[in-house]
């Protein structure tokens, strides 16, 4: 290859971008065979009330599940899906499976789900479109769905910013809630949580303590989110609570509701119907 190394230290950097490019149109290509093939699944992690300790939702997390091997995250999958535009195909199929799975966990015990929405799904001029259908096809009232995106697709001027706004208002406007996912971990101007669409900030995990040396610290912090958050009449959900210092924290700050492996791991939609408050059968 013409590597001229030395001379032009911007081509190792290039080649490696190329090389991750590569790697991401391969990966699209095996995700594109697993939508058609049907091997991925949604999972399901509860989400807990503080006030009550009811499992009051869930949140649909898909996974990849190629035959015969261990179910393969999506961190390693969803970027690749994004840069390729599959995401928009991949992020329907979640879509209605998560609101044909949770129609009848709302019908029994009013729970809710919320799922991940990409960037690239808020683009697309018919994004409103899709969530009807999904909601329609599977009998799910909109107040039972929250979609979780990321602070960056709101942020700031232009077109992009502008059609997403345009969409959750219209979305907000059925019943459907919109949270923030992994807060805090952005580097954006707080003003858009007053002025923007909004219903649920998702405080991210990094944020609570994990040794004992930065309770302090991480207890302010947290404090400070759930406070802004309550001032503005916001909803707070703690992620990655893990231990019952994590939870009794928490609840003392006042935070709404709790999500982590203390309360539960993400599980298939048969293991999760168990998660709910048993059913009044009358006898
Ligand atoms: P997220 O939306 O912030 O989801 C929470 C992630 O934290 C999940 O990872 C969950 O398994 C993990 N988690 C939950 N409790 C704990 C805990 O107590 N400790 C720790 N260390 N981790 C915990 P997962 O399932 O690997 O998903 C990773 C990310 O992939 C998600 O982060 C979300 O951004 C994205 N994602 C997942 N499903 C979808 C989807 O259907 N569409 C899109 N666009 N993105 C998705
Ligand atoms: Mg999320
Ligand atoms: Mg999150
Ligand atoms: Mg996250």
């Amino acid at each position: 290859a013409a590597k001229a190394a030395g001379k032009d230290r911007v081509l190792p950097f290039d080649e490696q971008l190329r090389d991750q490019q590569l790697q991401r149109s391969r990966t699209a290509e095996q995700l594109r065979a697993a939508l058609a093939a049907d091997e991925l699944a949604v999972h399901y992690q509860p989400i807990v009330a503080l006030d009550g300790n009811r499992v009051i939702g869930v949140e649909a997390l898909v996974r990849w599940c190629p035959p015969g091997g261990a179910p393969i995250g999506p961190d390693r999958f969803i970027p690749a899906a994004e840069a390729s535009g599959l995401i928009v195909a991949l992020g329907d199929w979640v879509l209605a499976r998560a609101c044909r799975d949770a129609a009848p966990w709302h019908a029994r015990h009013g729970a809710g789900v919320s799922v991940n929405v990409s960037p690239r799904q808020l683009a697309e001029p018919d994004f409103v479109c899709r969530v009807h259908r999904a909601l329609e096809a599977s009998g799910l009232p909109g107040a039972a769905l929250t979609l979780e995106i990321t602070e960056g697709v709101l942020v700031g001027a232009g077109p992009q910013a502008e059609l997403t706004i345009a969409h959750l208002t219209a979305l907000r406007a059925i019943g459907v809630r919109v949270a923030i996912d992994d807060f805090g971990t952005g580097y954006s101007s707080l003003a858009y949580l007053r002025d923007l669409p909004i219903d649920i900030l998702k405080i991210d995990r990094s944020f609570l303590p994990h040794s004992s040396d930065d309770v302090a610290g991480q207890t302010a912090l947290v404090r400070a989110i759930v406070d802004l958050a309550r001032s503005l009449g916001l909803i707070t959900v703690a992620e990655g609570v893990e231990t019952e210092e994590h939870a009794e924290l928490l609840r003392r700050l006042g935070c709404d509701r709790v999500q982590g492996y203390l309360l539960g791991r993400p599980a298939p939609a048969a293991a999760t119907a168990h998660a709910f408050a048993p059913e009044l059968v009358a006898s």
